[in-house]
């Protein structure tokens, strides 16, 4: 068995427990495999392990990837910032965006979505700790651009998208998570729909899980420490 294939194997047991110990059902929790600096080979080797989602943070480091691998049936997530001169090869070749974090950005998405293509999956990234040098909308703005998002036509809004400060410890991490949580209900409580609350890495899939999280984006436990930054 591979490297990969065991740290998937391990990731999904650590998710399982996680829900458990929630009193949740694991088919609530899909796995993003975050593939980011690691090559086509192995994203091509989580997927023999089975792994179907996946997650880039630049946009055409992951194009190329989408080319090597156009013979396997996967889903791509963009999860890095965007910048508006960027929105069209994310419109055209990915399945998912994480991080819409103003309108015009949407309105780029949506206007430059292929006529052909299903209607790009979006969720709003909301920046649920206030860091104050980071992208994501207030907690307080997301319910507008929500409804501004949700009214586009060739998007479909899914979910809010969240990556808070590391917490000291485990407790700490799962309020700053259920907060996330608590905003996800309210939306939902206003009519929106949302299927996808996009919460929890590496190190606090197990918070983000006991939270309410039903995406973890995990790259370190499957593919290893990145040699370059990200
Ligand atoms: C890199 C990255 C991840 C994965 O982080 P790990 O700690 O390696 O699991 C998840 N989400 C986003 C937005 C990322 O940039």
């Amino acid at each position: 068995m591979t490297t990969i294939a065991r740290n998937l194997q391990d990731v999904r047991a650590r998710i399982a427990t996680a829900c458990q110990l929630a009193w949740r059902n694991v088919e609530e929790v899909t796995l993003l495999a975050v593939s980011k600096t690691f090559g086509a080979e192995a994203v091509r080797t989580a997927a023999a392990a089975g792994q179907r989602a996946f997650g880039e943070n630049y946009v055409q480091e992951g194009i190329d990837k989408i080319a090597q691998l156009r013979d396997l049936a996967l889903e791509w997530h963009c999860i890095g910032p965007l910048q508006s001169n960027k929105t069209r090869p994310v419109a055209e070749h990915f399945d998912w965006v994480h991080t819409v974090d103003r309108l015009k950005i949407a309105e780029r998405l949506s206007a430059q979505r292929p006529e052909g293509l299903a209607p790009l999956n979006v969720c709003i990234q909301v920046n649920i700790d206030g860091g104050p040098t980071k992208s994501g909308v207030a907690p307080a703005d997301a319910l507008a651009l929500a409804r501004a998002v949700a009214a586009l036509p060739r998007l479909k809004l899914r979910g809010i998208m969240t990556i808070p400060e590391p917490a000291p410890d485990f407790e700490a991490a799962c309020a700053v998570h259920a907060r996330a949580r608590a905003l996800f209900d309210q939306l939902n409580a206003e009519g929106l729909g949302l299927d996808t609350l996009s919460m929890g890495m590496s190190a606090d899939l197990e918070a983000a899980v006991a939270a309410g999280s039903t995406m973890v984006r995990i790259g370190t436990a499957i593919f290893g420490v990145r040699a370059r930054s990200a």
